[in-house]
């Protein structure tokens, strides 16, 4: 069996991942030192945060963004670079739980994030490697119906670009002979997620706002303005937003509580000959599964084979990541049974109770947005860009997201990891035999 090697890189920080090792813009940013003021102060630097920040400087507010680590130093520099639609909850469940109208609402903005991601990329030229289409994959006739009638409701909704895929035609965007059809998204696409925020971060600062790693946020102090600490300094400003997400420590517990870190693997194979990258995965849509505990791949631009899946709830990790994500990488592709792993690094996101992202506000002027659920590429982009709006005034979006349940984990921060594993025990299983 070929070794796995976990990838060592020269961009220290971050984790060990095939992102940081390609990470175009390795600038250090400095750390906040001494007292500064700003008219918001964005806590956290992925794409929540640096979306909110960006979309704030194009509206002429001063921003300092504050992250404790690196930018992209969380979910958003780690991911699967999957530009995934829509939301971790389809429209027909948000209209039976929360009213038609809001369903509608989601609805008219659930293209908006990935729009976003384009419409920037473009604007500031950013170097990302973006390609468009994915492909969603079915095992079963059961997940085959589920597709079909999810095309229908966001069709109903204004989507023109899915197309149900028959078991003869998976070949064209995987080859592989696991599934059992699937449907594609042309507005879905794939991107280097690190080089993505990073590039988003460099539009922050040529328009003025500044960005300070290694600089954690330890205290909050009450007043107008509010003072946000880090070890070293602190920032003065009228707004603060918390975008932390799943790396935030439990020091807000107005937040901590409804939502939970879950980890997800990647690994990367070696870059593989064109030809054969090219026959795994010919259209180069990005592919995920359609199951519970789901698979999810890609080329990427040097021609690896980028592999995610697993799951750890409170976001524990397996010890082995590879022991876990290769067998199911080579059960798609068993072409890739010599090939070595170059990388192989964890992450995680923020679980929401109702798999619905939240935003929402503390106390005034203190906002938060947290609980993408898994598929946050394109859904962080929008919630940061809506935080703005509300900074500078135009609620009636964020009234609609924020006026959505946000409700704690059964069972507290004790007892929310055993409760959801027991859950998704009954969803996994029920993928295992097909129900
Ligand atoms: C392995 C993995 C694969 C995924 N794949 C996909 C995918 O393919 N498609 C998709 O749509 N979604 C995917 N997701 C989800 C997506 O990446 C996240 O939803 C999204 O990146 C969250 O962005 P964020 O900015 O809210 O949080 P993060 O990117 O986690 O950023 C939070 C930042 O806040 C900082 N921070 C925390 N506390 C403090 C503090 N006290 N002071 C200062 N800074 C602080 C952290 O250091 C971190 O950099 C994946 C997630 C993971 C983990």
């Amino acid at each position: 069996m070929p070794e796995a090697v976990r990838g060592l890189t020269d961009n220290p920080g971050h984790a060990p991942s095939w992102y940081a090792a390609s990470a175009r813009d390795r600038r250090v940013r400095p750390m906040l030192q001494g007292e500064t003021e700003a008219d918001v102060c964005v806590i956290g630097a992925g794409f929540s945060g640096i979306s909110a920040a960006l979309e704030l400087a194009e509206r002429g507010y001063s921003v300092v963004v504050l992250e404790a680590e690196r930018i992209g130093f969380g979910a958003s520099g780690r991911n699967g670079g999957q530009i995934v639609n829509g939301y971790s909850r389809d429209l027909q469940t948000i209209a039976a739980r929360y009213g038609k109208e809001k369903a509608t609402r989601l609805g008219e903005m659930s293209l908006e994030g990935a729009a976003i991601i384009r419409a920037r990329v473009e604007k500031y030229a950013i170097d990302c490697d973006l390609v468009d289409g994915g492909f969603f994959a079915a095992f079963t006739d059961k997940q085959m119906r589920a597709m079909e009638a999810h095309k229908a409701d966001w069709e109903r909704h204004g989507h023109p670009g899915l197309e149900m895929v028959s078991a003869q035609e998976v070949g064209r965007y995987a080859k592989t002979g696991r599934y059992a059809g699937g449907m594609i998204d042309r507005l879905g696409g794939h991107i280097h997620p690190l080089n993505l925020v990073l590039g988003e971060a460099g539009a922050v600062e040529r328009l003025g706002g500044q960005i300070f790693e290694r600089s954690r946020v330890i205290r909050l102090e009450e007043g107008t303005p509010y003072r946000v600490v880090t070890e070293k300094g602190a920032v003065r400003a009228r707004y603060v937003l918390v975008c932390g997400n799943a790396y935030l420590p439990p020091q807000l517990p107005e937040i901590s509580g409804r939502m939970m870190p879950v980890s997800s693997q990647v690994l990367t194979t070696e870059p593989l000959e064109a030809g054969l990258a090219q026959a795994l995965l010919p259209a180069n849509y990005c592919v995920e599964d359609a199951n519970y505990i789901l698979d999810y791949y890609r080329r990427t631009a040097d021609n690896r084979i980028l592999y995610g899946g697993g799951i750890g709830y409170g976001g524990r990790d397996p010890k082995d990541i590879t022991a876990v994500i290769r067998p199911n990488m080579l059960k798609t592709f068993p072409e890739l049974a010599g090939v070595r792993i170059d990388y192989a690094w964890s992450g995680n996101f923020a679980l929401t109770l109702t798999r619905i992202p939240h935003i929402g506000q503390l106390r005034p002027n203190l906002y938060f947005s947290h609980g993408d659920s898994g598929h946050g590429v394109t859904t962080t982009h929008l919630l940061g860009k809506i935080l703005g709006e509300a900074v500078a005034g135009h609620a009636e979006r964020y009234d609609v997201w924020s006026s959505l349940p946000n409700l704690p984990f059964p069972g507290g921060l004790r007892f929310r990891v055993p409760l959801t594993v027991l859950g998704a025990w009954w969803y996994e299983m029920r993928d295992r035999l097909g129900w």
